[in-house]
């Protein structure tokens, strides 16, 4: 059966989502979630938790997903040394650091690829299941047909099913941390995207970046088949009221029972729900708020949903054994559905003065099962004739064994696992280079014209021009850029392999999965700002995939990049448009048959973020309204190997003043005004992310 996994906030949440039925929670504790405004629990709660939920068959997920600092790495290692030994049945991460935490500490502690990993291709399935993954979360962008080829392969895969859409690709938003130092990749997004914005010049207030809320429970049955583990609903920040509804719409559905689709959307949506990525139809339908109506529909609501969670939810059947014989304490014996059995004794009976003890009088006690998990399925008596025992009394034995049982089976279901305390830093460290070398990206080949090679160390061209590229620059100064979002990777591969073919033989990684296809097409790696390194530790683990340097996280400051421990050279994000978001909706055309579109989407401050839209790749970039430039910082600068510099419009002119600008020829009292024409910034280096 397919796991039914429910959001849990704060302990309101869990309590809802146990009574209505989960199979599975998730929730984060006091650090390191991705949702930081949520309730979150403490330890404490977390252990009580467990037991709650083990005790009733129900596993329990921590999320450790955001990305750590260094500074972080030991505060994390206890977290899961915690979850080890309280027997939380698994992790839910997104940092690379936690996977070598895991293998050095506690190999045998689970841990699923959080979908802030960007997980969405099948040599992506297998680079988790390399990393020590049991299950990856997939990205919410997926169609039906995807969701089943991956969910045919070595891993688990887990889904995304109900709730909230972000605008964005998890993993790849930038927009929270860039405009508002609030990083949605350490649990601290500002939800920018709900906020009023125009791609579209009309009159009136627009949301061009505020997707409606998915629901797939009207296709559970094909998800059910296409081989998914677990169904997750979104909404660590949500009421218990609607968790419980999500929860028992989805396992009505799951069963094939009609559910209430009308108080489902009452209790959250926004505008009502899409199915849009499942359908593979992208476009005007998916796009919403959460408007008045929607919240004036939930009040009415609440009562009637209160109903599903204030009896506990039967989990197992319980059958009995009542002796009553003179002489002995009264035994009562109980054995639930899984085979777990308890047992306990009272007073030794009195001979009874009127009323005798009998199968029925006992059984009218037994069966008051109220508010256990348990629902009463026979009861055998081994009654002797004239004793008595007083109902109360029979009514106490059973709250006592059914309490017995419930510890039992919370021990049989939890699982601790042992954890070593093991050093996380002691990899063989490098040494910086003397000065940092020059890495271009370009955008298109023209930007290529009359460089000057011998300034740079290296330079990334995309994918679908890579083969013209080796045809009139040195190839092996080139690297392919990788698409950082793609729905046909068989397509991508044979495209990859003419790039090898034409003499490139570098390639600059923008996600996991890459990993795979450079090692299968004999690529040299160079991983790109995607992969959200942001500590050493997680450096170390893409040095053990195999590449040779990484460009870090844009999240980090200065001083943090100057402190890492290198296990391999590092470069920064150094100039160009920090990337804002990754999206599969084009905020310009919202509607099918969108090529190419030209234009920005504009903010309620005005700020303009052009969108670079690339649907050939099968997405679109919403980059900053201003350029990251530093040339004139670079002495602020320690630890770094490289500068990676991002073009995307401007000219073979102005990409050639850059690079010499950061190559060292830039003049400090005649500053070159052409490269920092317009707005620029330095981007998150010295203000840092929350
Ligand atoms: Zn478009």
């Amino acid at each position: 059966m397919t796991e039914i996994l429910a959001p849990c906030g704060s302990p309101e949440a869990l309590t809802a989502a146990l009574r209505a039925g989960c199979t599975a929670v998730y929730l984060g504790g006091e650090s390191f979630s991705a949702r930081q405004n949520a309730v979150n629990f403490t330890d404490g709660e977390i252990e009580k938790a467990v037991a709650e939920c083990h005790r009733r068959g129900v596993k329990v997920y921590r999320t450790i997903n955001t990305v750590l600092f260094d500074s972080q790495l030991e505060q994390c290692k206890a977290a899961v040394r915690h979850c080890a030994e309280t027997g939380v049945d698994g992790i839910i991460t997104q940092d690379l650091a936690l996977t070598e935490i895991v293998k050095k500490c506690c190999p045998d502690l689970t841990i699923h690829a959080s979908t802030q990993m960007t997980v969405h291709t099948a040599d992506g399935m297998e680079m988790t299941e390399r990393l020590g993954f049991s299950r990856a979360v997939l990205s919410r962008e997926l169609p039906l047909d995807i969701i089943r080829e991956l969910s045919s392969l070595c891993i688990e895969t887990e889904v995304f099913v109900h709730g909230a859409l972000c605008m964005s690709v998890s993993g790849q938003c930038y927009m929270s941390a860039v405009i508002g130092s609030r990083s949605a990749n350490r649990g601290l997004c500002a939800q920018a995207c709900r906020l009023p914005c125009k791609a579209v010049n009309d009159a009136g207030e627009r949301f061009d970046l505020s997707l409606k809320d998915m629901s797939y429970l009207d296709s559970i049955k094909s998800l059910a088949d296409a081989g998914v583990s677990s169904f997750k609903i979104e909404g660590r920040m949500k009421r218990p009221e609607y968790v419980a509804s999500a929860v028992r719409s989805l396992s009505l559905a799951l069963e094939g029972r009609p559910y209430d689709r009308q108080t489902l959307a009452d209790v959250f949506s926004r505008s009502g729900f899409t199915d849009g990525y499942l359908r593979g139809k992208t476009g005007r339908e998916m796009f919403g708020i959460r408007q008045k109506e929607d919240v004036k529909a939930a009040a009415k609501v609440f009562p009637a949903i209160h109903d599903i969670y204030r009896r506990e939810e039967k989990r197992s059947g319980i059958s009995f054994r009542f002796c009553l014989q003179s002489g002995k304490p009264v035994r009562l014996y109980a054995e639930d559905d899984q085979g777990n059995r308890a047992e306990v004794s009272g007073s030794i009976p009195e001979t009874a003065q009127n009323k005798a003890c009998c199968a029925e009088t006992a059984e009218k006690q037994l069966s008051k099962l109220g508010d256990t998990i348990y629902s009463f399925n026979t009861a055998e008596y081994d009654i002797e004739d004239g004793l008595f025992i007083s109902p109360s009394e029979i009514n106490d034995l059973r709250r006592q064994v059914c309490r017995k049982l419930d510890g039992i089976r919370t021990e049989s279901y939890t699982r601790r696992v042992k954890f070593t305390d093991c050093g996380l830093l002691d990899f063989p460290k490098i040494k910086t280079a003397e000065a940092a070398k020059i890495r271009i990206a370009v955008s298109r080949l023209e930007q290529l014209d009359g460089i000057d090679f011998s300034l740079v160390e290296l330079c990334a061209v995309p994918l679908d021009i890579a083969v013209k590229a080796a045809e009139s620059f040195p190839a092996d100064k080139l690297a392919v850029s990788m698409p950082r979002f793609t729905f046909d990777e068989k397509l991508q591969k044979e495209r990859l392999k003419a790039v090898k073919k034409a003499g490139i033989s570098a390639m600059l990684a923008t996600n996991l999965a890459h990993v795979r296809a450079a090692e299968e097409l004999g690529f040299e790696l160079h991983t790109d700002f995607g992969f959200n390194l942001t500590n050493s530790c997680a450096l170390n683990a893409v040095k053990k995939l195999g590449a040779v340097d990484s460009v870090v996280s844009f999240e980090l400051k200065a001083q943090q990049i100057a402190a890492l421990k290198k296990p391999l050279p590092i470069g920064i994000f150094a100039y160009g448009r920090l990337p804002l978001m990754l999206t599969v909706n084009c905020p310009i055309a919202q509607a099918a048959g969108c090529r190419k579109c030209t234009g920005c989407v504009t903010d309620r401050t005005g700020r303009k973020f052009p969108v670079k839209c690339s649907r050939k790749e099968g997405y679109v970039e919403i980059m900053n309204s201003e350029k990251l430039y530093l040339a004139d910082k670079t002495d602020r600068f320690r630890g770094i190997d490289f500068y990676m510099l991002y073009f995307s419009d401007e000219s073979c002119g102005e990409v050639k003043r850059i690079i010499s600008a950061y190559a060292g020829q830039y003049n400090k009292d005649k500053p070159d005004r052409s490269a920092r024409d317009g707005n620029i910034t330095a981007g998150l280096y010295f203000r840092g992310v929350m």
